[in-house]
């Protein structure tokens, strides 16, 4: 045997799906063609020399799964690869991220300015929790650039939103977005949870910081949860990873495999899935018990040429309201037998879902009438059945 070794790949200039099957990649001894799974809380040291540097080196080698595993590691690599980041750090759910990046930049005192469309919990996690430790927040119309501008105030340390939104696919300018937020000299925050980076790259855009949830498209087969934030290294190393070594949000080795794999996976899926959902969103269009189809693929959809700009394709997700109101809403959903009911999404089984008494249910009625959610709307996350079937399944509730 000769000891000559492989050199490495170079990352820098492979395309998406590329990266999505080879970043990252962290072989043992043993040379697995597929990824290991680390399940171990510790790991053994030599002497206690290297204990000790191992310590004091922490972000360096693996100590304890609390802050480093190697088969976290993959994912994170794998992700800030495909994402264009210098870093990444994974956390235990979407939620986590969000929560990470609060406490990682922010302090009492502090003030954010958030889109009003972006996932409940994360409005209830400014509001409620946040809020208790003296974190204030402004909620903004994400298309109006002028109103983003207007909430900054002095104490102004972070922008967050999420493009497109959830249910209405709504899209913010995030190029646009971003020179308010350099100017305020604020954090600029992208959950980039329903395109993926095989879509839409926010870095490129001028975003500091993507969160995202691993739960959906990143697994995108619905059996973990997960989450990630992408960076630069100074803020990944000098300000997440920190948080995440003490305060413990950690993804767990197993569902780090879990959505390891599904990155593999994750440019055919986002790309068939979204093909799928323009087609459906069509055929909608042009149903009579139909009102109004929300989707960026659709020329019909306010920010059709922005979102042709800024993403490669519609994404996954679209919504419809029904002429016939909440009743007509709930008839559509009874009436199918092989989507999910599921306030779920993300996943390679179509759901269905009724957001105004389900995900939005906390919203009150004049905020949710206000943000366009009407009791006669139905949001689709669209998987990767056969178009046919999922318009067959749909065909028999849209009956006038
Ligand atoms: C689901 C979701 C989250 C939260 O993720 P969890 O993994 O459920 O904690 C955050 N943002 C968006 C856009 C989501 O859809």
């Amino acid at each position: 045997m000769s000891d000559k070794k492989r050199p490495p790949i170079d990352i820098d200039n492979l395309h998406v799906e590329t990266l999505g099957v080879r970043a990252g990649v962290r072989r043992t001894e043993f040379n697995e063609h597929s990824e290991a799974m680390f399940l171990t809380s510790s790991f053994c040291f030599d002497s206690a020399e290297d204990a000790a540097y191992g310590f004091a080196n922490a972000e360096k080698g693996f100590i304890y799964s609390r802050f480093t595993n190697p088969t976290v590691a993959m994912f994170q690599d794998r992700l800030a690869a495909l994402e264009g980041g210098e870093a990444c750090i994974a956390s235990s759910s979407g939620m986590a991220a969000t929560m990470t990046v609060a406490m990682a930049h922010l302090q009492a005192g502090d003030h954010v300015v958030c889109s009003r469309s972006v996932f409940g919990a994360t409005i209830q996690l400014f509001n409620t929790i946040l809020n208790k430790f003296g974190i204030e927040t402004t909620y903004v119309d994400m298309s109006d650039l002028k109103a983003w501008a207007a909430a900054v105030k002095p104490n102004t340390k972070l922008f967050y939103l999420e493009t497109p939104s959830n249910p209405l696919t709504e899209v913010a300018d995030i190029e646009a977005i971003s020179k308010i937020a350099k100017s305020a000299n604020a954090l600029y925050v992208v959950d980039n949870c329903f395109c993926t980076p095989a879509l839409q790259k926010p870095l490129e855009l001028g975003a500091d910081v993507i969160i995202h949830s691993a739960t959906k498209y990143l697994d995108g087969q619905g059996r973990v949860l997960g989450g990630a934030i992408v960076g630069s290294k100074e803020f990944i190393m000098g300000k997440a990873f920190p948080y995440v070594r003490t305060a413990g949000p950690t993804l767990s080795a197993f569902n780090a495999w879990v959505v390891l794999k599904g990155l593999e996976t994750l440019n055919i899926r986002m790309e068939k899935q979204s093909e799928s959902a323009l087609e459906l969103a069509q055929w909608l269009e042009a149903q009579p018990a139909v009102e109004r189809v929300y989707h960026p693929g659709l020329k019909s959809h306010p920010q059709y040429e922005l979102a042709r700009k800024q993403q490669r394709m519609g994404g996954p997700i679209l919504s419809f309201t029904l002429k016939g109101g909440k009743e007509a809403a709930w008839k559509v959903i009874d009436s199918t037998r092989l989507l999910s009911i599921t306030a779920n999404l993300g996943d390679t089984r179509t759901t269905i879902t009724h957001p105004a008494t389900t995900t939005h249910v906390r919203v009150s009625p004049e905020a949710r009438a206000a943000a366009g959610i009407t009791d006669s709307l139905v949001r689709i996350a669209v998987g990767l059945e056969n178009i046919e079937d999922i318009k067959n399944d749909l065909f028999p509730g849209l009956k006038v």
